[in-house]
């Protein structure tokens, strides 16, 4: 099967590649390609991986009025 370009003739909606290890997405767990991926981006958000540079100001920020 040769490689055609994508964007056209795609059957499904498979053009996007996971964020996570760049392969391509599945359907069921887009857009990620497997849930493995998913939980890892997850993990990422959790943790605080995806920390916006020059925002490092953010961290450990002590919110006041902790009266409970
Ligand atoms: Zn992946």
């Amino acid at each position: 099967m040769p490689a055609r370009p994508p964007g056209r003739g795609a059957v499904g909606v498979t053009a996007a590649k996971c964020p996570i290890c760049q392969r391509p997405t599945v359907p069921e767990f887009r857009p990620f390609c497997s849930g493995r991926c998913a939980d890892v981006d997850l993990h990422r958000w959790l943790t605080g991986h995806y920390a916006v540079p020059g925002d490092e100001d953010a961290e450990g920020r002590a919110e006041p009025g902790d009266d409970d």
